[in-house]
């Protein structure tokens, strides 16, 4: 029996450990993970880790030896198949059961897959976990060629890294645009262009049929209008199905993963859900029902239930934002554009330092920076408060955006 059973241990469950511990928590708590390695950062593994530029013990989120230290259990390599609420028992895969008088869902989700034929043939990868990325790195020296199947921030990070690393890499995006589900379309175009300058063949409105294979291994990705692209590898970066599937059967609330109130409760007793898995209302998206997969949100709504754990309910109200590094830019964003009816460029793209800032009805719901943590630091207050300015004074670099809060 534990008084907190935290299931996943990625950014969210590490993070709830983290802060019921910080807020003198007393009780009981275990991490029970799919993972066999301690939690650690998911950002880098489409960036320095797959750049061989960061050893896994730097990507690790607290040193090996913080959990026993602060008496968290890591039960590791362990997956939680079944739930009884009423009975308070997870029970694992190898069966064993456990007790909780809390239990913290914080699963994440596991890549969509692709559905056509040849989608498990060696050399196609999902970018997910440190395994996914170990095995990639494994078969890399033998590869030429790489199809990166969805234009989304993880295909072009791994697409920007796989280039520095002298491959030859496609990637194929279904809609019309890279980026098209969280950014505004003069930050699509210009993401498209830089990676295109590097080299990379950015396909858009490209359609996977299948992947085919030789030997079992992949060699090639045909493309609906025929074509056949000649690959030794490829990454699919095309979403995420989040892990929820004991909640829901337990009869949980929700769909598309599983659906939290204000303090990240679920319609069960005493079980909360927080980060990627977790439906809840987001007041920066006007109160719509939404996964974020961030770390931000991982990280507050964690803090949320440790909070209500130790007898503080405060609602999640967290300004989202997000960062993605691709080749020397680094790109900043806060708020979340979806429903906007106005951009505004600030800066020259061509000097790629530059924002865009997104309006809903005049108000300033989102800002993306690229190469401009300045715009990124004072614009901030502008999105939390859904501040109205005038478009031609967002748009005037000579004007702080401090000023305009
Ligand atoms: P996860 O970190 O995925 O952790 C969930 C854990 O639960 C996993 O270890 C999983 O194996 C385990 N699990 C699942 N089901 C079970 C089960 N039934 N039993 C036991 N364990 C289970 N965000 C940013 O803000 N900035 C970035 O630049 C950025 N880059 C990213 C790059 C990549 C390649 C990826 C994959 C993600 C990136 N993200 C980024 C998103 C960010 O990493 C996620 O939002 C964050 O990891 C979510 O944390 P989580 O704890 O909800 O899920």
């Amino acid at each position: 029996h534990y008084d907190v059973v935290i299931v996943g241990g990625g950014h969210a469950g590490a993070q709830a450990a983290v802060s019921l511990r910080q807020r003198d928590f007393a009780g009981t708590i275990a991490i029970i993970g799919e993972e066999s390695d301690p939690p650690y950062e998911r950002p880098p593994l489409s960036k320095e880790y797959l750049a061989l530029e960061k050893p896994f013990e730097r990507i690790l989120i607290r040193p090996r030896a913080f959990w026993s230290d602060r008496k968290i259990d890591l039960h590791l390599g362990q997956r939680v198949t079944h739930v009884d609420p009423t009975g308070h028992i997870v029970t694992l895969q190898n069966g064993t059961t456990v007790s909780y008088g809390s239990l913290i869902w914080a699963t994440g989700g596991h890549p969509r897959r692709l559905t056509c034929a040849g989608q498990d043939l060696v050399g196609v990868h999902g970018v997910r976990t440190r395994a996914d990325v170990d095995r990639m790195v494994k078969e890399l020296d033998a590869v030429r060629r790489v199809v990166v199947i969805g234009g989304g921030y993880i295909g072009l990070e791994a697409a920007a890294v796989l280039t520095k690393l002298g491959k030859s890499v496609t990637v194929l995006e279904a809609q019309d645009r890279v980026l098209a589900r969280v950014a505004g379309e003069p930050l699509s175009r210009f993401y498209e262009a830089e990676h295109r300058s590097h080299g990379v063949d950015i396909r858009l409105g490209a359609t996977v049929e299948c992947i085919e294979g030789r030997d079992g291994a992949a060699c090639g990705v045909r493309l609906q209008s025929g074509e056949i692209l000649p690959c030794e590898m490829v990454i699919v970066g095309i979403g995420i199905v989040p892990a929820v599937e004991p909640l829901l059967a337990a009869g949980a609330d929700g769909g598309n993963g599983v659906n939290v109130d204000e303090f990240c409760q679920t319609t069960l007793a005493d079980i909360f859900a927080i980060g990627d898995c977790a439906a809840h209302r987001n007041a920066f998206a006007d109160g719509a029902l939404i996964r974020l997969e961030s770390v931000q949100n991982a990280n507050d709504q964690a803090t949320t239930v440790a909070k209500a754990l130790t007898g503080v309910l405060e609602p999640y109200t967290a300004v989202p934002w997000f960062w993605s590094n691709q080749y020397d830019l680094k790109l900043q964003t806060i708020g979340l554009s979806t429903g906007h009816n106005q951009i505004v460029t600030r800066g020259d793209p061509a000097t790629r330092a530059f924002s865009i800032l997104y309006l809903r009805d005049s108000h300033v719901i989102a800002l993306d920076c690229v190469n401009m943590v300045k715009d990124y630091v004072h614009g901030r207050s502008l999105v939390t408060t859904a501040a109205v300015v005038a478009a031609e004074k967002l748009a005037d670099t000579t004007i702080p955006l401090k000023s305009l809060a």
